[in-house]
């Protein structure tokens, strides 16, 4: 443990939490969307529920019907599975520490994306890896890249990857590469963690094919999560995988946590059988295209001509690139925070091996359209005081 610290940027984080300053930093749905009516008497009635049931313990893999409801989800996104295949987890978080404990022993190479998600270093942390880090453009992981860092790296065992609106980028794997990174995955033998939270938040363009749907050779495990298409709350994620990968990562969910709340897994359940999942996705994405939109037009506006963004077909985040030399950590401390009140994730974080300060994370699902517009004319106004 004496090699796990805290992120050296979450003090600054904190300071977002203040309501009078703008937040772009969270990756947090919008609240005002949450389906809290239906959620309000799906409880109820599991609360009444005479069996108890709700409130019992339940089996460690999940609730079987859930099981079967997101088998028949996933099948219905193009990756045909069974209630067999799905295990479920304490959100997708859960699987990313189970990933790393199942396949990484301290000094195993895990290849990430370059940048990658925050959250699935600090789960990887406590295994002790090294990584190799692959360069991500706009079609998302650089697959040339990859295949010669393989070449150089014959001892890697796992690649993490989130390839549909990747946090912190909003950049999604083109299909060709998709083809490709599971052709290397053959060839090197290696472990892919698919993290997918972002999937079903898509605002443009064709829905790809997942890396599973892809794999033949049982190498893929496909993340899922309620989090963003119901509530975080529930702590709901999901693990499609082989069966011999499941089941040991079954026994991890044993010794983790027993089971996922029994109460959730029923709100989720029920959920489900009772409203329509995806007319409540198609209202999220049309929510975040436009807010997508509106902040993208805002910072058209707003900032200074040599900071670029990606513009996202789908996910919460947009990424911003600064001219070399600055330092986002610093410029959020001494000017963002204290003079435009505007909070963001400061981009170097998200680096597994080498930081490049000159990026920030910036989220525009969780603001109303009117801080949206009023937190980028500042954060603009004060860039462009200070570049
Ligand atoms: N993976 C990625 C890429 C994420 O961005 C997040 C959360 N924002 C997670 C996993 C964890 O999600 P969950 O709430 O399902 O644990």
């Amino acid at each position: 443990m004496n090699t796990v610290q805290p992120s050296a940027i979450r003090d600054l984080l904190a300071l977002g939490a203040d309501p009078a300053i703008t937040s772009f930093g969270g990756g947090y749905p919008d609240a005002t969307l949450f389906p809290r009516a239906a959620l309000e008497g799906i409880f109820r009635d599991l609360l009444r529920d005479p069996s108890g049931d709700p409130l019992q313990y339940a089996p460690s893999d999940g609730l079987p019907r859930l099981r079967a409801q997101i088998a028949a989800l996933m099948t219905q996104d193009g990756t045909p599975c069974a209630a067999e295949d799905v295990l479920i987890l304490q959100g997708s978080q859960q699987g990313l520490d189970f990933a790393a404990r199942m396949f990484v022993n301290p000094g195993d190479v895990i290849i990430v994306e370059d940048p990658t998600f925050l959250g699935a270093l600090i789960a990887f942390a406590p295994s002790q890896p090294r990584y190799a880090a692959i360069p991500v453009d706009g079609d998302g992981m650089d697959i040339d890249a990859l295949e010669a860092t393989l070449a150089a790296t014959p001892q890697a065992r796992m690649l993490y990857t989130v390839p549909d609106f990747q946090n912190p980028t909003g950049v999604t794997l083109s299909l060709p590469r998709r083809h490709r990174l599971i052709d290397l995955a053959n060839r090197h033998d290696l472990i892919v963690i698919e993290d997918t939270p972002y999937r079903h938040i898509r605002f443009a363009g064709d829905t790809l094919p997942t890396l599973k749907s892809l794999d033949t050779q049982g190498r893929v495990i496909h993340l899922g999560s309620f989090s963003k298409i119901l509530v975080p709350a529930l702590r709901l994620g999901w693990a499609v995988a082989a069966p011999h990968l499941l089941e040991k990562m079954g026994l991890l969910k044993v010794a983790a946590d027993t089971q996922t709340s029994t109460l959730n897994m029923a709100a989720a359940s029920l959920f489900l059988d009772r409203h329509d999942l995806a007319a409540h996705i198609a209202t999220l994405r049309t929510a975040y295209r436009h807010k997508k939109e509106v902040m993208l037009d805002a910072i058209r506006h707003h900032f200074p001509q040599e900071v670029t963004v990606t513009d996202p077909e789908g996910g919460l985040f947009t990424w911003a690139r600064f001219p070399e030399g600055f330092d986002a950590t610093a410029f959020m401390r001494d000017h963002a925070l204290p003079e435009a009140r505007v909070a963001y994730v400061p981009g170097g974080t998200f680096f597994a091996t080498t930081p490049r300060p000159n990026h920030a994370r910036i989220n525009f699902s969780a603001p109303s359209e009117d801080r949206i517009r009023a937190g980028i004319k500042a954060l603009g106004h004060c860039l462009k005081t200070h570049l």
